[in-house]
């Protein structure tokens, strides 16, 4: 028997007991595997840990809707299917292909840098007044 613990963004855990962390879902009688994903009540999990004592780590996300996917061009790397946004993007190569750490879909990227110009005013120019 697996139990099965919604762990909520943000929270600190605790891996040697995940129900210090999380929340408890429900029990699975087969081991889940990790980077699957549960459909619970109506709500989508993915799951990020299996720890002693058979305890299921789960992390929730949501689909868009089909027609909303589309290709992402943003300042972080974020994933069309869920939104997720990748922290450690800058450790990736420039180009390639990963699954979304969130929801395990399979994406492409490729990384595209722009180029900005900070300019701090030092003096302002003189003027000689003729008349
Ligand atoms: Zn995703």
């Amino acid at each position: 028997m697996y139990k099965v613990y919604y762990l909520k963004d943000g929270t600190r855990i605790n891996y040697e007991d995940l129900s210090q962390s999380g929340r408890y879902l429900i029990d699975l009688d087969e081991r889940p595997e990790i980077g699957s994903n549960l459909e619970i009540d109506n709500n989508l999990y993915s799951v990020c840990m299996i720890m002693e004592h058979n305890m299921v780590g789960v992390r929730a996300f949501n689909f868009k809707d089909d027609d909303e996917v589309d290709e992402t061009l943003e300042s972080e790397f974020t994933c069309p299917y869920c939104g997720h946004i990748y922290q450690d993007a800058f450790e990736l190569e420039d180009t390639g292909e990963r699954t979304c750490t969130r929801c395990n879909s399979e994406l492409e990227f490729e990384r595209v840098v722009t180029v900005e110009y900070s300019v701090i005013p030092k003096k302002k120019a003189d003027v000689i007044k003729i008349r």
